[in-house]
């Protein structure tokens, strides 16, 4: 009798935690967002990347943490973003840190540096090498919480209209490009405008500018870039790898409860891997239609590469000396890209050389019936 007694109480406690359970879950907040995209809706690579970053977010809390994206201009300019989340006019933002280096140089380091590491590297310097500490340290004087968000890897040099044959070739030329790239080619003679996404077709098309770059063949043909400008050059020396960051209110971060933050976390870091390999996968069949549609492709000469690195390295110079936020990242990032080079010139260097050059057999020749 008193143990059945005993079991029955047992049930009473368990039927009482089970339905505990769910009260719980309940007590978790319905929160929403709005999150502001530098980048227009026809980039499935990088809107479509905040897109799955919300739904993600919503999936794992169980529709409790909703985020809206919204494209670039639809409540905030395309290079806004930084602003409206520092004032939080926008509790979130998809931009890339180095729209901003006119607030601070060092913003860059949240994106990438001409000729700074690849997208493997940049991983690296940002998990496992300070990077992360390092530049949050920076944002949290601008009230934000920045998460590397996506990766294109290395990028096209893009469209031009005349051929670069020497350095002399870029004087006076009025180039649309992004970051301090535009800081270095000021350098030899180039003008360079900063311009945001849904702005740069127009402005090639009616020759406000003489030619552009964006990222690669996927997005670049969406843009369309190609009907009004042939000549599509590369390396992309001032990308070489480009991360995107999401930005947090830090505020609003402080207001989320703990698990809200781990999944924005983990949704941010899945979106890291998810962007780069999306590229990746389609940059073959997109540089192919536009080949095939007469886009004329150049490599930048080695003499006009020589000099924009001299010029790249001047300006680090110049920036150590004006900005003590540019110059504490830069010796650690400095510091750290030389050791990368030292690692992956053994192994993963000599691999990529001999496969890219090896004389590959021939596919077998398809049966015949
Ligand atoms: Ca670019």
């Amino acid at each position: 009798m008193k143990r059945r007694q005993f079991l029955r109480g047992a049930g009473v406690g368990l039927a009482g935690t089970a339905v505990a359970a769910p009260a719980l879950a309940q007590a978790q907040p319905q929160i929403r967002w709005r999150m502001a995209s530098s980048f227009p809706k026809s980039l499935d690579t990088l809107f479509g990347s905040a897109e799955q970053i919300a739904s993600r977010v919503s999936k794992m809390t169980d529709g409790r943490f909703e985020i809206r994206v919204f494209a670039a201009g639809e409540i905030v300019p395309a290079l806004q973003v930084f602003d409206a989340v520092q004032n939080g006019t926008v509790e979130c933002g998809q931009t890339a840190s180095y729209y901003y280096v006119g607030k601070n140089p060092a913003l860059a380091f949240d994106t990438t540096l001409p000729f700074g590491m690849n997208c493997r590297q940049q991983n690296a310097w940002m998990y496992y090498g300070g990077g992360l500490k390092l530049t949050r340290e920076l944002f949290k004087q601008y009230n934000i919480v920045n998460f590397p968000c996506g990766n294109t890897g290395a990028q096209m040099a893009g469209w031009y209209r005349k051929e670069i044959k020497s350095v002399a070739d870029l004087k006076g030329l009025k180039f649309r490009i992004g970051g301090l790239g535009g800081q270095v080619l000021a350098k030899l003679g180039v003008v360079p405008q900063q311009i945001g996404g849904p702005d740069i077709y127009p402005a090639l098309e009616k020759g406000t500018i003489d030619a552009a770059e964006w990222v690669g063949p996927y997005d670049d043909e969406k843009l369309g870039f190609h009907k009004v400008a042939k000549f599509y050059y590369y390396p992309g020396w001032w990308e070489g790898s480009a991360q995107l960051s999401i930005y947090v209110n830090i505020k609003q971060w402080e207001l989320l409860p703990k698990s809200y933050q781990e999944a924005l976390e983990v949704a941010c870091a899945e979106a890291n891997i998810h962007m780069v390999a999306k590229y990746d996968a389609n940059n073959t069949a997109a540089l192919r239609r536009l080949v095939a549609g007469g886009a004329q492709l150049r490599a930048f000469p080695r003499p006009v590469l020589e000099a924009c690195y001299k010029a790249a390295h001047e300006l680090y110079g110049e920036l150590s000396e004006k900005s003590p936020d540019f110059k504490k990242i830069y010796a650690a990032w400095s510091k750290f890209r030389d050791d990368q080079y030292l690692w992956f010139r053994v192994a993963e260097n000599t691999y990529d050389n001999f496969v890219y050059s090896v004389k590959r057999p021939a596919a077998a020749p398809a049966k015949k019936g």
